[in-house]
């Protein structure tokens, strides 16, 4: 997602990568669910998290439209999101007890926070801290790998730099083609969401073969 504010106003002004300590460490919330309470539609699903989140709950993409994940628009692409309780605000998955309901296998933006992606002319990008985002005083220093917790890291990174590819060409083709950008939008929700993944299969051969069918290769 494009933001307005500069990257010196919302972080440390550093850049790091997986194998960096950052200071986000958080006693493991010690009992805050603060950013699971105020969620706003942005916990973005990718195809990564729609395969994770389907083999965790032995469900499809069209059984959780509508009951846990809604569509939005962001930067004219169209993009899933985990969708809130109505009656306060949280997202759906947070427990009673304030604990996330699906911890094993929450999305990557949840793995994430409170770092965030910056990206670079040439596809690939590094994590930066939002410095503002958890209020959690004196956090600790965690290496961004272990903080992730996301196995083969590597190759998730390249699915990661794939993905922002794919979005970002439709993003661009919606300024001079918007009827073309939203073929590609229809394209590009049924085959790498609509289509249910093998959960027992590795998750990034079947990234790639879709990949390759959304390309018309
Ligand atoms: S705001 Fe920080 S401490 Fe609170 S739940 Fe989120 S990550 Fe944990
Ligand atoms: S999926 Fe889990 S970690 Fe993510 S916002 Fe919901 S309750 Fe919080």
């Amino acid at each position: 997602m494009k933001r307005n504010l500069t990257f010196e106003e919302i972080s440390d002004g550093k850049r790091y990568s997986a194998g960096d300590l950052a200071k986000i460490g958080c006693g493991d919330c010690n009992g805050c669910s603060e950013c699971c309470r105020v969620t706003e539609d942005t916990i973005f699903i990718d195809p990564y998290d729609i395969y994770s989140l389907c083999g965790g709950l032995a469900t499809s993409f069209a059984e959780m439209l509508d009951k846990s994940i809604g569509l939005t628009v962001v930067d004219s692409v169209v993009t899933p999101y985990l969708t809130k309780k109505e009656q306060d605000g949280a997202c759906g998955f947070l427990n009673s007890e304030g604990r996330c309901g699906i911890h094993a296998f929450r999305p990557g933006f949840c793995r994430l926070f409170p770092l965030g992606r910056i990206y670079n002319d040439d596809g690939s990008f590094d994590y930066f801290v939002q410095v503002h985002e958890c209020p959690y005083p004196n956090k600790t220093k965690v290496k961004i790998k272990s903080w992730l917790g996301i196995p083969s890291l590597s190759r998730y990174e390249e699915f990661v730099r794939t993905w922002h590819e794919i979005t970002v060409n439709i993003r661009d083709c919606a300024v001079d083609n918007p009827t073309l950008a939203r073929e590609a939008n229809v394209r590009m929700l049924k085959i790498f969401y609509e289509t249910p993944y093998d959960a027992s299969e590795d998750f990034y051969a079947q990234f790639h073969e879709r990949v390759l069918i959304y390309q018309g290769a």
